[in-house]
């Protein structure tokens, strides 16, 4: 496990932009996690440590990409139907023999087409005349062939660096003859909550308790990250308590996230703990829901100190955690595709702050869709994600939407 040292963040600073955070992350934290082989069925979901690149080529001969008939098209008829009689029959992984001129072979689906022809016809196009086949007019050069190649060329670079695996990935990777893959090792992730009114599900609630719903939340997040998650449970409100238990967790992890705690107020012991134990590096984003968020370094593991409020550990887990994981095993985060939607409502934001809002869908009948806004905006209201689809992202820049007015929208689905 790489060792950071804990001034690896060495300033503070005011209300801070998520990109130049992220920016921070990618310039002071290195990738942690270490690499080993994985068998590719074992694949999906990790990082590839390194450049996969193609075996052979794909595919690795011409064929048939019908089941039909192969011909030379220098055999065609200039104008009409073309009568050739049929030598010869290849099938899915059988090897195919020379065909004679003017001649037409019968082919499957996959097979290889023999040496020469340059056009399949497919079966439903032709007429049988004993065993002749009559081929219609009007087909080009290289219908119904897949070149050798014409997929992906042996030699190049198939899967890059950095991708996280997805199914799509690890076919390529079999297609081409990869039997096993180079993937970053999952990164181990320590999780509390802070909180003295904080309790577990099924156990009784006392008077001015409540049942701890982030660390379920942080759990089931980076169990979709594909981390390793340590739930290390919750942590009483005092400096002592949260210090002792950073420490104590720090060496075993590569990195540590919490919840709550983090705010200005006196009950907040987080940060003061991180400071003692390590260092911080910004604690006030420009986020909302989730303005509270801590990055710092204890005992040479980061730490991520998410805010208390649900939605807000919900926002900041997509938007600064998900980066922050991926940095860590060295991922390339695509942007979040975000599509265009029209805002059935009005919504007014300050300049400088990224805002989201938390809608549902409705198509119109145009086709369009629109986004309805949850009824509840408090960032504690879980039932506000369970009733909704996704996400509106207001930029930085904006000053709100106005009803009618077109904004970026994202599924929660696409977040993890
Ligand atoms: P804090 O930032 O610690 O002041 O917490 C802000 C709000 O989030 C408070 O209402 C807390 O009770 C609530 N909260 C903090 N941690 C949790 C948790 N693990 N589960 C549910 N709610 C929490
Ligand atoms: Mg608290």
């Amino acid at each position: 496990m790489a060792q950071l040292s804990d001034d690896a963040f060495a300033f503070g600073g005011e209300l801070m932009r998520v990109e130049e955070a992220l920016a921070l992350v990618g310039e002071r934290l290195p990738v942690v996690a270490g690499v080993e082989t994985v068998p590719l069925w074992q694949a999906d979901g990790r990082v590839l440590a390194e450049d996969v690149r193609a075996l052979i080529s794909l595919p690795p001969f011409d064929n048939s990409a019908v089941d039909g008939y192969a011909a030379r098209t220098q055999d065609l008829a200039a104008e009409g139907a073309t009568r050739l009689p049929v030598r010869g029959r290849v099938a899915a992984g059988h090897a195919t023999a020379d065909l004679a001129a003017g001649c037409a072979a019968r082919v499957f689906t996959g097979a290889p087409v023999p040496p020469g022809t340059d056009i399949v016809f497919m079966q439903e196009d032709v007429t049988l005349e004993g065993d002749a086949v009559l081929l219609p007019p009007g087909l080009k050069k290289g219908a119904n062939l897949r070149r050798a190649g014409e997929d992906v060329a042996a030699g190049a670079i198939v899967l890059p660096a950095g991708r996280r695996l997805r199914p799509q990935d690890v076919a390529l990777a079999a297609a081409v003859g990869c039997a096993d893959l180079p993937v970053r090792e999952r990164l181990r992730v320590g999780l509390f909550s802070t909180g003295d009114e904080l309790r577990e599900p099924g156990e009784p609630l006392g008077p001015a308790q409540i049942y701890d719903s982030n660390r379920a939340l942080l759990a089931a997040l980076l169990g979709r990250m594909g981390v390793e998650v340590n739930d290390l449970g919750r942590l009483p409100d005092t400096r002592v308590a949260v210090e002792g238990a950073l420490r104590s967790a720090a060496g075993s992890h590569d990195l540590l996230v919490t919840s709550g705690g983090v705010s200005t107020g006196e009950e907040d012991h987080v940060r003061a703990a991180v400071e003692a134990a390590g260092s911080l590096v910004f604690w006030r984003l420009a986020i909302k829901p989730g303005r509270p968020v801590a990055l710092g370094v204890v005992g040479g593991t980061p730490l991520v100190g998410l805010p208390g409020n649900p939605v807000a550990v919900f926002v900041t887990g997509a938007h600064v955690l998900r980066p922050l994981v991926a940095r860590l095993r060295g991922e390339t985060l695509e942007p979040l595709p975000a599509f265009p939607v029209r805002c059935s409502f009005s919504y007014k934001k300050k300049s400088g702050r990224r805002e989201y809002v938390r809608v549902s869908l409705r198509r119109e009948p145009d086709g369009s869709l629109l986004a309805l806004k949850h009824a509840q905006d408090g960032a504690g209201v879980l039932s506000s994600l369970t009733e909704t689809t996704g996400l509106v992202e207001l930029a930085e820049d904006r000053l709100g939407v106005q009803d009618g007015n077109i904004a970026p929208f994202i599924p929660y689905g696409l977040l993890w």
